[in-house]
């Protein structure tokens, strides 16, 4: 069998307790193996290890054992190659929504010239619908819904091999929601990226994902056997059939 795109081994991950007490053990022994171009939605209840589990293959975390496989190469450390949706939107506080975009984007993209940055930046600030002045303002003047749009159009801007998005929608509103899932969805399928995606949402997870895997919960918590989505998502299927009786 060829090694999947991405490769988790027997990760366990361990935080110490509190002075005293024992440490807690968030999951061990989780195997998983994600395809190039999968989407994998994973769902689970609060505290069950979701976000340790997608900060471990960010790099921004360690294992306390085992490992991430991306590409043949173990992740160490933060890349660009992942982008990241943080549950807490992790904007640079002192920079406009704009520059939070731009700084990351000529990051990724080193040689290119300060107009090509700033209107790809530009590009994925109008998806997510923040422009006409919006995009100026620093975080601290940005309500919480338009605080997650520029964290996930810093994260679709640097077109990461891998995007991982922690609750990416949680403080939209439904209709900015849908639209964004549909961007989402439209540059995922116009691409070979693979998502990685926590949801607390059982409809969002069955709406976008190939595959969903359920965490469960509890000490010695894994990510227990992975749903196949196979019906068709419903924009896909969304064609009217006229019953002719009708
Ligand atoms: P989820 O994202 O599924 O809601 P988390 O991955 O954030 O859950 O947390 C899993 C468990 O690990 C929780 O019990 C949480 O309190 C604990 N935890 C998370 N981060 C730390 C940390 N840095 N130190 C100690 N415990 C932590
Ligand atoms: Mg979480």
């Amino acid at each position: 069998m060829p090694t999947p795109f991405l490769s988790v081994q027997g990760l366990s991950k361990r935080f110490p307790g509190p002075k005293g007490s024992d440490p807690l053990t968030v999951f061990e022994n989780v195997n998983l193996g994600i395809e190039k171009g999968e989407f994998v939605c994973i769902i689970g209840h609060s505290g069950c290890g979701k976000s340790t589990i997608l900060n471990i293959l960010a790099g921004l975390d360690e294992p306390t054992d085992g490992a991430v496989i991306m590409n043949g190469k173990e992740v160490s450390g933060p890349s660009l190659d992942r982008g990241i949706v943080f549950q807490n939107y992790s904007l640079l506080p002192w920079l406009s929504a704009l520059k939070n975009v731009t700084f990351a984007v000529q990051a990724r993209h080193r040689n290119w010239t300060k107009k090509q940055v700033h209107d790809h930046s530009i590009k994925y600030l109008e998806m997510v619908g923040l422009t006409g002045g919006a995009e100026l303002r620093k975080p601290s003047q940005l309500s919480g819904g338009m605080r997650q749009r520029v964290s996930i159009a810093r994260a679709f801007a640097i077109q990461p091999e891998l995007l991982l998005l922690d609750e990416p929608f949680g403080a939209l509103d439904a209709l900015t929601r849908g639209s964004i899932q549909d961007e989402l969805i439209r540059i995922w399928a116009g691409s070979d990226q693979t998502v990685f995606m926590i949801t607390h949402d059982v409809d969002e997870a069955i709406l976008l994902a190939d595959r969903i895997l359920l965490m469960t919960n509890g000490p010695y918590a894994r990510v227990a056997e992975s749903v196949q989505v196979d019906i068709e998502r419903p924009r896909v299927r969304a064609d009217i059939i006229h019953h002719p009786d009708y």
